[in-house]
Formats: C-alpha cells, sequence, structure tokens
C-alpha cells in the first residue's frame, strides 16, 4: 500500500472515531439523509461538526427559501434563516452583539456591512474562495471583515397603465424629473431607516450633489412620496399594483415583476448617473456555528453558489468571475456613479437618523 493510501486511512479512520465520539444530529433535508457529518475535501480533511446554521437573510424571500434548500441538500445541514431588511438587519445584529442569534448575515447593500465593521459586529475570515471575486479592491473588506455576494444597480419603475392614462408625461429619466408637479404623490421608495435600498438612493444623491444641495434635494423628494415602504422591494409591487405611479427600487426587482408577475413596468434609469449597491456577506462576531459559517461564506462566493441566482429570480449580477450575468444591460444601460461605499456606511448611522428627525419619521411604513 502507498504512503498515500496509508495516509488517507489513518485519516479516515482517526475521523471516523471523532466521529463516534461526537455523533452529531443528522438533519433530514429533501437531499438523501447524510448519516455522517460532512467531511469537507481540502488539504487535510475537515470534519464539520456544526449540524446547524443560522443566517439572516436580507434579499427576498424566495431566493433566501431558494438558497436555504439549496445548502441543506449539498451539505446536510440545517438552515434556520430570517429575512430581514437591511437597517433592521444591522439594528438587530447590533442589539445581539453579546448574544448573537445568527451565525452569518448574508445580502444587502454593503454599506450596512461597513457600519457593522465599524461597530465591532463582525469576524474577520480569510475565505479561500476570494480568489474568485472579479473586483477584489471593490467587493471585498481590505480587512476580510465582509465581501460582496452581487451587485444592483438603482432603477425607476413607472406604472405603463398610468402613462397611457397620463399621455403627457414620460417615464422619469432623472433625479429631477421626480420633482415635477405630475408626479406629487406618485412617487413610492422605501424608508432608509429600514431599507438598505432606499440608503442606496439616500447617499447616491448626497454623493451625486453634495450634503448641501443634496439635503435640499432630498426634502423635496420626499415631499413627492405616496407613502414609504419598509422594504426596498415593495415599491415596485405596489406601483405595478397601482397604488403610485413611480417606484424608486433596484433594477433587477423591476425586471423580477415584470417578467415574473407580469407587472405593467417600464424600467428607466437616471441619465446623469445611478447609485449601486455591492450585496455583501459577513460572518457575525460570537458566531456559535462557525463551520457552517465557512462552508456558507465559501460557497456563496463560488461560481456554483452564484449561479443559483436566476433560478430563484435573483437578477443581480455576480461578484465571482465563471459566471454568466442573467440581464447583463442592468449595469451597462446604468450610469453608474463611483459610489463611495466606505463615505456611506461610515454615515449611514447619521444619515438615517437626519432624514428619520428631519424629514420623514419612520411610523407607519408600508409592508
Ligand atoms: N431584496 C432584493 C432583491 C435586493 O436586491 C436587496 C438589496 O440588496 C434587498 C432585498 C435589500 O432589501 P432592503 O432594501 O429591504 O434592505
Amino acid at each position: 500500500m502507498s504512503k498515500k493510501v496509508n495516509l488517507l486511512l489513518i485519516l479516515v479512520l482517526i475521523a471516523a472515531t471523532v466521529l463516534a465520539a461526537c455523533q452529531p444530529a443528522v438533519v433530514a433535508t429533501e437531499a438523501p439523509v447524510v448519516t455522517e457529518p460532512v467531511v469537507v475535501a481540502t488539504e487535510e480533511p475537515l470534519v464539520i461538526t456544526d449540524t446547524e446554521l443560522n443566517v439572516l437573510c436580507t434579499p427576498q424571500e424566495e431566493w433566501c427559501q431558494g438558497m436555504k434548500q439549496e445548502f441543506e441538500a449539498k451539505y446536510g445541514i440545517t438552515v434556520n434563516y430570517v429575512r430581514m431588511s437591511s437597517g433592521e438587519a444591522l439594528a438587530r445584529v447590533e442589539a445581539e452583539k453579546d448574544a448573537p442569534t445568527f451565525d452569518i448575515w448574508w445580502g444587502g447593500p454593503i454599506d450596512s456591512f461597513v457600519s457593522a465593521k465599524g461597530k465591532g459586529l463582525l469576524e474577520r475570515y480569510d475565505s479561500p474562495n476570494f480568489v474568485n471575486i472579479r473586483e477584489p479592491d471593490l467587493m471585498k473588506d481590505p480587512d476580510n471583515m465582509w465581501v460582496g455576494v452581487y451587485v444592483g444597480t438603482l432603477g425607476f419603475a413607472t406604472n405603463t397603465n398610468w402613462l397611457a392614462e397620463h399621455p403627457d408625461v414620460k417615464a422619469p429619466t432623472s433625479w429631477d424629473d421626480l420633482l415635477k408637479p405630475e408626479f406629487t404623490d406618485q412617487v413610492m421608495v422605501a424608508h432608509p431607516s429600514s431599507s438598505g435600498t432606499s440608503y442606496t438612493a439616500l447617499c447616491t444623491i448626497l454623493q451625486m450633489r453634495g450634503e448641501e444641495a443634496g439635503w435640499e434635494y432630498i426634502k423635496q423628494y420626499a415631499g413627492q412620496m405616496a407613502s414609504f415602504t419598509k422594504s426596498g422591494a415593495a415599491p415596485a409591487k405596489f406601483v405595478g399594483q397601482g397604488e403610485a405611479a413611480v417606484a424608486i427600487v433596484f433594477s433587477h426587482d423591476i425586471v423580477n415583476e415584470i417578467d415574473n408577475n407580469q407587472m405593467p413596468l417600464e424600467l428607466t434609469f437616471p441619465a446623469e448617473g445611478t447609485g449601486y449597491e455591492i450585496g455583501g456577506q459577513a460572518i457575525l462576531k460570537g458566531a456559535k456555528n462557525i463551520q457552517a459559517a465557512h462552508l456558507w461564506y465559501d460557497w456563496a462566493i463560488s461560481p456554483e453558489g452564484q449561479a443559483l441566482g436566476p433560478k430563484y429570480h435573483a437578477y443581480q449580477a455576480p461578484t465571482v468571475n465563471g459566471v454568466e450575468l442573467s440581464h447583463p444591460e442592468l449595469i451597462s444601460e446604468a450610469n453608474l456613479i463611483d459610489y463611495n461605499f466606505q463615505w456611506c456606511g461610515e454615515n449611514k448611522t447619521a444619515f438615517v437618523d437626519k432624514f428619520t428627525n428631519e424629514i420623514a419619521n419612520a411610523e407607519n411604513l408600508k409592508q
């Protein structure tokens, strides 16, 4: 028997002994029942004793549910997730910092992850899959506290039935168009205290116009709203249903409403420039299921993990090489600003407080 085979046998025997001693619980999923803990093929075989993973999930429910099922089928580890918008997620992580419920936070614009890093809420992880990242300088924290898992651009969704009833009005193609009298009480966006989407819009304006003129614009823009919602993607749905004329949302959410829910919406981008998100993920400080969290983290920045998005109607662009963009036009047709995630993240609490206290409170938000 060769030395290599001998070594492998010894490792397998050691693993089997450890496994027999630990006897971790095994979880039933739709996949064949796993009767032993996961052994991941690395240079030194790694025995995973975690049997569950608690995920704080910020993207749309359908994608969260899909990723849970895919991960469970692949690794035989139960995933418990709660879907929360970015602002709620950040508040929850902060409130639970001494006894975190969640092991990993997946999705939502990285402004919130930058803010969480500043508050000491994240755990460093040097993933071997960082080699996959398309633009590491932009899409990964220099201290490896977070990494990007998708990219999305901000756009406007206008109800085409409403446009047909208002033949003199065109779908907005600039931020200034939103202030036109025909759109008074006809615009919808989420509230930046709960929603990362809405915070991306707010910080886009502040960067494009400077703080003084930016806040002045934001005051007028807030006056145009029919209402604010809690979740970032909800305005596209409400506008599709005819509750207002225009929604400010991520463009992939607009495509989802048009393609999968047959909503009468037209997608436009502000020609002078629009903001974008890098959706992030991070391991939370004090995570209990750290091995399982590492597995998810690596998988979420693998081509295999990122190729799953469109299957669950998530049309964001990937952050890793080796995956085709499902909707390249959402990037190529948008005039993207050089969004400063660091500045927006560091100022998130202050800007959201200013908006909430001086412009529009967060009471009575629509779902
Ligand atoms: N859902 C989708 C599809 C998203 O792209 C994003 C952005 O990352 C979110 C939800 C984030 O939600 P929210 O704006 O409610 O924080």
